[in-house]
This record gives structure tokens, C-alpha cells and sequence, in this order.
């Protein structure tokens, strides 16, 4: 019997999962965010301006839904220079009418456009206490188990740039998923690519899902090859374009992360896990076991494989690369959970 890793029925929703406007230190404004992206065929933007969850109901339509969102930085002690280390995480609210951001605190942009253009929506009491972050396992992980607790989806953002290893991130826990791409880091050069961090994660016992977003700043024009929109995107497999159908798809992984390629279905089969894809020079697949598999194509672009998964391999997710070296990847999916009943 087929059991779909990836729902059977229902849309594929085209997401990107981190942005920023000019309510923070984007170049576009949160309606240009959406123009933009929905000309390149987005129908979910979460604007993850730095600081302030600022919410933008008035850009819902029946094609196009914005998800309401933040992003948070823990810098290392020190002077903020090159060297400094840092931890990035968006948090995303389940439902719609969460407004109440986590983990409060001042910052530039507190005080900024935000305060200027939205100042009704913004949700804070200018008495309250920053909360104090602390960069550290413990204090990274408090910042986003306080964000599950208060319903938010956690996302981890862009290690490479952030100049953290597996030695950091390894012990950062409760977050549901983190980039497997940030596009913004990867177009200005830095290795935010992270299939083997991906992998670490996983390794070290954590059940978390893989996002690609943008991170668009759109310091460069749109046609720019600096221009860093449209380079990583979440594919959401959801019945309807409805906040907490979407937002209840991200919690269940129904999604693929890509730069590129598109993975159409993914099923598991009589121990064999199948994907259909558009045309990949190259499908791989990896178990967190020591165990690999590749499939390569031919004279012809590759449009399906199939792999085997053992009920003693630890997970499975598939890469698809293309002819131009972009990837798709998958979530990871766990032997137990996929053998369960
Ligand atoms: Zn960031
Ligand atoms: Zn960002």
C-alpha cells in the first residue's frame, strides 16, 4: 500500500519563508514583496522583518497569503565586527491572531519604520523589559522553546553566514526546522547550503524539517545578479490557501525545500520510497546510516527514482540536483515513524 510522504491530494503552494521590507532593512515594500513574488509565482510570503511582528492582512487576497512573522538575532558578547558570531531564527504564528511576539526586546528597527508605519499594530508595552538573550545552547535553545510554547513555528537560519558549526548548532535545540538554503547568503557568496548540517542535525537526534528561503533584501534591482529574490523557495502541499491550512502544513512537514527543481510526488511502497521530479542530472538519496545511494542520468534528464528504505535505516531524504546544479531536497523521514502501522 502507498503511503504518501508527501500529502496526495491537495495544491503545492510556492512560499518563501524569510523576507524582510522596508519595515526593517529591506529595499521593498511589503506590497512590492508581494507584486514581485507573486509574479514570479509565489503564493506565500512570511515577512520576517527583524524585531517586529507586524502583521499584513491587508495584502490577503483569495491567491496570495502573508504569514505573520519575525526574526530574532543572539550576537556573541563582543563588538559586532566580522568575527562575531551570531543565531538567527524566524518564528512564524500558527494562527493568525497571535500578534504577541517572544523573547521582546528594543532594537534599531523596534523604534524604526515599523513604529513609524504601523505603530497601531504593533503589539508591545513600551514598559515591558527587553528580555535578555544570551548567546548559548541554553540561552538559543530558552529563546525558541519560548517560541513553540507560545505557538510559533522556528525556523533556523543561515549558519554559514552566521559563522556557527556543527559545534554550535548541534546543541540548539527545539526548533522545527532550519535552512537548508538561504538565498540571500548564498547569492553573496557564503556556503548556505547546508545539506550536511542538515545531516548533523539529524544525527544528533533532532526531528526537524528543512526550509529554502530567500532572505531578500533587495539591496540589488530586480534582474541583478546580486538581486536576492526567488532563489530558495518552500514547496507547501495543502488542501487551500487559508492560514491555518498552511501554517498546520508547516508543522506537519508537508513541504520540500528547493533552489530550482521541483519534486512532484514522494511515496513510500513495499520498503522503497519514490520520487517524480522535474529533469535532475542527478537523484541521491541519504539514510543517517552508512549507507548512500545515487542514481545519475543518462543521456536523458532523470524524472523518477525509487530507493530503498529499511526499517533498520535511521532516515531517508532525497536530493534532487539539476542541470545547473541547483537542488531540491526533501524533508527527512524517519525509518520508525515510516514503518509505524
Ligand atoms: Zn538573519
Ligand atoms: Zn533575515
Amino acid at each position: 500500500m502507498k503511503k504518501y510522504l508527501l500529502p496526495e491530494t491537495g495544491n503545492f503552494y510556492k512560499a518563501n519563508l524569510h523576507c524582510h521590507t522596508t519595515v526593517s532593512d529591506g529595499r521593498w515594500t511589503p506590497e512590492e514583496v508581494k507584486k514581485n513574488y507573486m509574479a514570479a509565482g509565489y503564493s506565500v510570503i512570511a515577512y520576517t522583518d527583524h524585531d517586529v511582528l507586524i502583521p499584513h492582512p491587508e495584502l490577503a487576497d483569495e491567491n496570495f497569503l502573508p504569514l505573520n512573522s519575525y526574526e530574532m538575532e543572539v550576537n556573541a558578547p563582543g563588538k559586532w565586527d566580522k568575527h562575531c558570531k551570531c543565531c538567527h531564527m524566524c518564528l512564524i504564528a500558527l494562527e493568525p491572531d497571535n500578534l504577541t511576539p517572544v523573547c521582546w526586546h528594543r532594537s534599531k528597527y523596534t523604534w524604526g519604520n515599523a513604529k513609524e508605519i504601523y505603530s497601531s499594530q504593533v503589539k508591545f508595552d513600551e514598559n515591558e523589559p527587553d528580555y535578555e538573550r544570551v548567546y548559548s545552547p541554553e540561552g538559543i535553545s530558552d529563546m525558541m522553546k519560548r517560541g513553540r510554547d507560545a505557538g510559533f513555528f522556528v525556523t533556523y537560519n543561515h549558519p554559514a553566514w552566521s559563522l556557527e558549526t556543527a559545534l554550535d548548532f548541534a546543541f540548539y535545540e527545539n526548533m522545527n526546522a532550519m535552512e537548508i538554503v538561504n538565498g540571500s547568503c548564498v547569492t553573496a557568496g557564503f556556503d548556505d547550503y547546508n545539506p550536511a548540517a542538515y545531516d548533523t542535525m539529524l544525527l544528533t537526534g533532532k526531528r526537524i524539517y528543512c526550509v529554502a528561503t530567500d532572505d531578500n533584501h533587495d539591496v540589488q534591482p530586480l534582474g541583478h545578479p546580486g538581486n536576492d529574490s526567488f532563489k530558495g523557495f518552500t514547496m507547501i502541499k495543502a488542501d487551500k490557501l487559508e492560514y491555518r491550512t498552511i501554517t498546520s502544513a508547516l508543522e506537519k512537514g508537508n513541504f520540500y525545500a528547493s533552489q530550482g527543481p521541483e519534486i512532484k510526488a514522494l511515496w513510500f511502497e513495499d520498503g522503497k520510497v519514490h520520487i517524480e521530479c522535474s529533469g535532475a542530472r542527478r537523484i541521491t538519496a541519504n539514510y543517517g546510516v552508512r549507507r548512500g545511494r545515487k542514481v545519475e542520468a543518462d543521456s536523458e534528464l532523470l524524472t523518477s527514482a525509487s530507493f530503498g528504505f529499511a526499517p533498520d535505516d535511521n532516515y531517508i531524504r532525497i536530493t534532487i540536483e539539476d542541470e545547473n546544479g541547483l537542488h531540491a531536497n526533501t524533508n527527512a523521514y524517519f525509518a520508525d515513524e515510516v514503518y509505524k502501522d
